[in-house]
């Protein structure tokens, strides 16, 4: 398989060269047309599997730069890893006009929200800082129809849970979500028969 073979936005295939992926590695194989048709995925997935670049590469493509809306938050529970993200969404969509907002617990809320008046098309936060800015009608993700949680045991954990369950209802109903794991306690197990019921399941 090429990353041609996906037909991305030419801007986008450029990023992909210029960051030096010359073939899609096996779990992007999976993902990339998996995501785009619209459907939920649940990934088994390590880390060095090149699973970030699996989730951003369909996010990019399905973001419309010319609409000023949230059109993919994704969910990771850590800053350092939001951080991480969010860069490699940056230089993957390096040719692209996609505006990209990092938002996690531990740094100024005001700083947020004066942020969040310019436009943003992808958010990469953690559960609780993203529903902060949601309930208060900051971060409006009524547009929102792609969700991502990477390290998904970790965002079910007792901590990130209930923001996370509750996050998903400002969500349109049309909403996909793309959920990688490292491994499948009984809490992601469960999150996914309420939540996908029908996800196309990669196990690498
Ligand atoms: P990840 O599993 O997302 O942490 O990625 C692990 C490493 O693989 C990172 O350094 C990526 O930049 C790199 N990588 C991801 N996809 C590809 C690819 N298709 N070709 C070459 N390197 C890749």
């Amino acid at each position: 398989n090429e990353f041609e073979d996906y037909f991305l936005k030419r801007e986008l295939l450029m990023g992909i060269y210029e960051k030096g992926f010359e073939k899609p590695s096996p779990i992007q194989e999976e993902s990339i047309p998996i995501a785009l048709t619209g459907s939920d995925i649940l990934a088994r997935a390590k880390n060095g599997t090149g699973k970030t670049a699996a989730f951003c590469i369909p996010a990019l493509e399905k973001i419309d730069q010319d609409k000023n809306a949230i059109q993919v938050v994704i969910l990771v529970p850590t800053r350092e890893l939001a951080l991480q993200t969010s860069q490699v969404c940056k230089e993957l969509g390096k040719h692209l006009k996609i505006q990209v907002m990092v938002t996690t617990g531990g740094t100024s809320l005001k700083d947020d929200i004066v942020r969040l008046y310019q436009p943003v098309h992808l958010l990469v936060g953690t559960p609780g800082r993203v529903l902060d800015l949601t309930k208060k009608g900051i971060c409006i993700l009524k547009d929102c129809s792609m969700l991502i949680m990477d390290e998904a045991d970790k965002l079910l954990s007792p901590e990130f849970q209930p923001s996370v369950e509750h996050l998903i209802r400002y969500l349109p109903s049309s909403r996909q979500i793309l959920m990688f794991s490292a491994t499948f306690p009984v809490t992601v197990k469960a999150f996914k028969d309420k939540y996908l019921p029908k996800p196309y399941v990669i196990n690498l």
